[in-house]
C-alpha cells in the first residue's frame, strides 16, 4: 500500500532575517520572515508527510499563535511527522523537491540540505531529491520577495 503526499510553502524574504532551508543556513542578505524559523523547504517536505497520511498540514499540530514555536527549529515539525508516519505505519520510499529563491544560487548548498533531511527522515540521501530554480527575475521569487518550496513524498507500509 502506498501514499502520496504534497507539500508548497512560501515566506517573505526581508533583510536582518536569518535564511534556512532544510535546516542549512544560506548565506544571504535577504532572509525568510516566519512565527519558527521560517524554513520554507522543511514546512513543504512536513506538510507533503503529513499530507500523505491525511493528517491536515503543520498548522493544524503547531498552531502558529503559539509562543512555544516562535522562531523554533523546523526540524522539529519534520521529526513529529516522522514520528506519525511510523506510528501509523508507514516508511518512505523517496522524496521530491523544488526550491524557488532568486539568490544565492543553492547548488552548494543542495548535497548538504539533502543530507540533513534524509537524517531527519532516517533515510540514505539518495532517496532525498533537492533542486533549486531561481524566478527568473517575475513574480515575488524573482524579485526577491519571497521564497518557495515544493515537495512531494510517497510512502509505503512497512513490512510487519
Ligand atoms: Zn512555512
Amino acid at each position: 500500500m502506498f501514499r502520496i503526499g504534497f507539500g508548497s510553502d512560501i515566506h517573505r524574504l526581508v533583510p536582518g532575517r536569518p535564511l534556512i532551508l532544510g535546516g542549512v543556513g544560506i548565506e544571504s542578505d535577504l532572509g525568510a520572515v516566519g512565527h519558527s524559523d521560517a524554513d520554507a523547504l522543511t514546512h513543504a517536505v512536513t506538510d507533503a508527510i503529513l499530507g500523505a497520511l491525511a493528517l491536515g498540514d503543520i498548522g493544524t499540530h503547531f498552531r502558529n499563535s503559539d509562543e512555544r514555536w516562535r522562531n523554533a527549529e523546523s526540524f522539529i515539525f519534520l521529526r513529529f511527522a516522522v514520528g506519525e508516519m511510523k506510528q501509523h505505519g508507514y516508511q518512505i520510499v523517496n522524496v521530491d523537491s523544488t526550491v524557488h529563491l532568486e539568490q544565492p544560487k543553492l547548488q552548494p548548498y543542495v548535497d548538504e540540505i539533502r543530507k540533513g533531511i534524509a537524517d531527519a527522515l532516517e533515510v540514505e540521501a539518495s532517496l532525498v531529491s533537492v533542486k533549486a530554480k531561481t524566478g527568473e527575475g517575475v513574480d515575488a521569487v524573482g524579485e526577491r520577495e519571497a521564497v518557495r518550496a515544493e515537495a512531494i513524498v510517497l510512502l509505503c507500509r512497512t513490512e510487519t
